[in-house]
């Protein structure tokens, strides 16, 4: 089966799946630590909704070790971001940005998938050949159907990141509460959309809803000591190791598209 094929199939599969699944905020407390109350081996046992975190068979994050190299293909995916009205907050695990406004969207295989937040994880959730990096960005798209499309983009410790440069003041001052941002264009995310990692997984934090279709950007960009270190700072106690361990791919299929092969 070509990976188009594939992906079109765990498409259609899990959109009838998600369209019944409740992706509510969580309120019961999950930690990242490594005890099996509530840490990620105790998920499922915290909220029968999240029952899928440790019995699902397509968890995210995985490590990005043998994947097929595929030449990618016009429909592969299309970036059309643009600036809106956004807001930052802390969710106590993360601090993410939400745009209010039409901050443009995705276009995998002709589905379209809006950009809803984006949101920081450190050290990265993705491995790839094993090797974890300093940190890891989510940018969560989703649907009209209610399906989630993910761009990762990891990052080592290096010159400073120019988005994060751009929030610097309001990460030390963000709150539980939504704070205006005004207009934040999400193309200074930058990142090199020539190659990239491909699977089906799930969100990587309750309630690890499946379905997820993952595009994780191969160039690793940096990111400063100090940005890195404001980000652990400004979210709950106990969270500043906020990243799943990588979980079994189940025979799944990743994908590295490469323009020009
Ligand atoms: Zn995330």
């Amino acid at each position: 089966m070509d990976p188009n094929t594939k992906t079109i199939l765990f498409f259609a599969l899990f959109s009838l799946y998600s369209s019944f699944s409740n992706i509510s905020v969580a309120e019961t407390p999950y930690t990242y630590d490594q005890n099996p109350e509530n840490g990620p081996e105790g998920w499922s046992k915290l909220e029968h909704q999240w029952k899928i975190c440790n019995h699902g068979k397509l968890q995210s994050p995985i490590d990005l070790t043998n994947a097929r190299v595929s030449s990618a293909h016009d429909d592969a995916w299309k970036i059309h971001h643009k600036p809106a009205e956004a807001v930052i907050m802390s969710r106590g695990h993360d601090i993410m940005v939400s745009w209010k406004g039409d901050a443009g969207k995705m276009v995998i295989d002709h589905t379209e998938f809006k950009l809803v937040q984006c949101h920081w994880h450190s050290p990265s959730e993705h491995t790839v050949n094993g090797t974890r990096y300093d940190m890891e960005l989510h940018m969560v798209h989703t649907s009209a159907q209610g399906q989630t499309a993910v761009i990762a983009v990891l990052y080592k410790i290096g010159r400073p990141n120019e988005f994060l440069t751009t929030l610097q003041n309001e990460i030390k001052t963000v709150g539980k509460e939504e704070k205006k941002l005004g207009i934040v264009d999400p193309r200074t995310i930058g990142f090199h959309k020539q190659k990239f990692y491909r699977y089906v997984g799930s969100l990587t934090a309750p309630p690890c809803t499946e379905g997820v279709i993952w595009t994780v950007v191969k160039k690793v960009n940096t990111v400063s000591m100090e940005q890195l270190a404001a980000l652990r700072d400004a979210v709950d106690d106990g969270f500043e190791r906020n990243s799943r361990p990588v979980q079994e791919t189940n025979g799944r299929s990743v994908w590295l598209y490469e323009t020009n092969v």
